[in-house]
């Protein structure tokens, strides 16, 4: 049998804070609910990392919408998104017009992902917390979607 710290074992704080909640918990609920913390910090790490990686990447520029000339990087930007596995951050570059063309600013990496401008909160996480608003009483959705996903979310962002 694969022990868990053949499968992973990241040497970070965090994660060493996490096993020892873990091996205090006294009822399976509350193993089951520390592991499945486990999983969503692993899952975040692995999404976060992959994000990075592929963020380095050249990008393809296209050009500006107002006078045409080819956009240029204005270097890396930081991104934020609250996802089904948390808060996500990662890099990526960001272009613009070297005209400094109004309304020029391009996110390559962003329309690959199927990120909208402005977007902060993904796509996987919306729809669930509609879907458990329309089938639950409001404050009983708030409740499991915080469960399941590991995050705080206002009974406000759900609601818009
Ligand atoms: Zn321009």
């Amino acid at each position: 049998m694969i022990t868990p710290d053949e499968v992973v074992t990241p040497m970070t704080r965090e994660w060493q804070k996490m096993r020892e909640k873990f091996h205090q918990s006294p009822t399976l609920a509350a193993l089951v609910l520390v592991a499945w913390q486990m999983g969503l910090w692993l899952a975040r790490a692995f999404v976060e990392y992959e994000l990075n990686q592929r963020a380095q990447q050249a990008e393809q520029w296209g050009h500006c919408p107002e006078c045409g000339a080819k956009l240029q990087s204005k270097g890396f930007v930081k991104c934020r998104m609250l996802t089904l596995v948390g808060w996500v951050e990662w890099k990526r570059r960001v272009g613009r017009c070297p005209h400094r063309c109004g309304g020029s600013q391009a996110v390559p990496f962003d329309a690959e992902l199927g990120i909208a401008p402005y977007q902060q909160t993904s796509v996987e996480l919306m729809r669930l917390g509609c879907m458990l608003a329309v089938f639950l009483p409001f404050g009983l959705a708030v409740h499991l979607l915080e469960q399941l996903s590991g995050i705080g979310i206002s009974d406000g962002a759900l609601w818009q």
